[in-house]
């Protein structure tokens, strides 16, 4: 899960960007409006976390501006602002929901994971593919309901193939969910984690499309 942290203050930024990459997300942290709106160019984010007071260009501004263009990624707004009516013109510019800072960094991802859900019309946190369980609240994976131990991008990746069933993802596809800027990506980290994948899962649990991807078919 690629997300987009939008935030001026170095202090909260940096905690933000630590506590979600502690959680699995991979995160690019931009620092003013304007390189928030060439890195959402890039349509490569599943939603982007939004300060509102921030140089260059104004996050409502710039709200208002990805909505009119149509851009339909999930925003969440965290702001200083508490005022009611910064709040309810936020949302109506086309926020997906809103919080108040400071906030606490468990609300957020709470907050983070329940916008995700939202928007793939999912309203339980559990995924399931046949004899595989996977629930992203607690990080958990089950198979044939025994618990199997998972690195924290083992997890997104798998995450990532369950999410949509039968869709082939590319090796690209799936590193630009799994890294953000100024991660460490070795050439073959993807073939290395589909690998300990299929130690765990079976070797048949992630096929490989050859030319296009991998993809998870229903796990036995
Ligand atoms: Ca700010």
């Amino acid at each position: 899960m690629r997300v987009l942290l939008v935030e001026d203050d170095p202090m909260i930024g940096e905690a933000v960007k630590r506590g979600l990459g502690l959680e699995g997300f991979a995160v690019d942290w931009v620092q003013d409006g304007r390189q928030a709106e060439l890195a959402i160019a890039n349509g490569v984010y599943e939603l982007v976390l939004l300060d509102l007071g921030l140089p260059r260009k104004d996050g409502l501004a710039l709200l208002k501006e990805l909505r009119r263009r149509g851009i339909a990624v999930p925003v969440l707004v965290a702001t200083a602002r508490d005022a009611l009516s910064d709040r309810i013109e936020g949302l109506n510019a086309g926020a997906d929901d809103y919080l108040v800072k400071p906030f606490h960094l468990e609300e957020l991802v709470a907050r983070v994971r329940a916008l995700l859900r939202r928007n793939q019309g999912r309203a339980n946190p559990e995924i399931e593919c046949g004899a595989l369980r996977l629930n992203p609240v607690t990080h958990q994976a089950l198979l044939r309901g025994t618990p199997i131990e998972l690195s924290a991008k083992e997890f997104a990746l798998l995450h990532a193939l369950v999410e949509k069933p039968g869709a082939v993802l590319s090796r690209e596809q799936l590193e630009e969910k799994l890294y953000g800027w100024g991660d460490e990506v070795g050439s073959n980290a993807v073939e290395v984690h589909i690998h300990n994948l299929r130690r765990k899962l079976g070797a048949d649990a992630i096929r490989n499309i050859r030319g296009v991807g991998y993809r998870v078919e229903t796990v036995e």
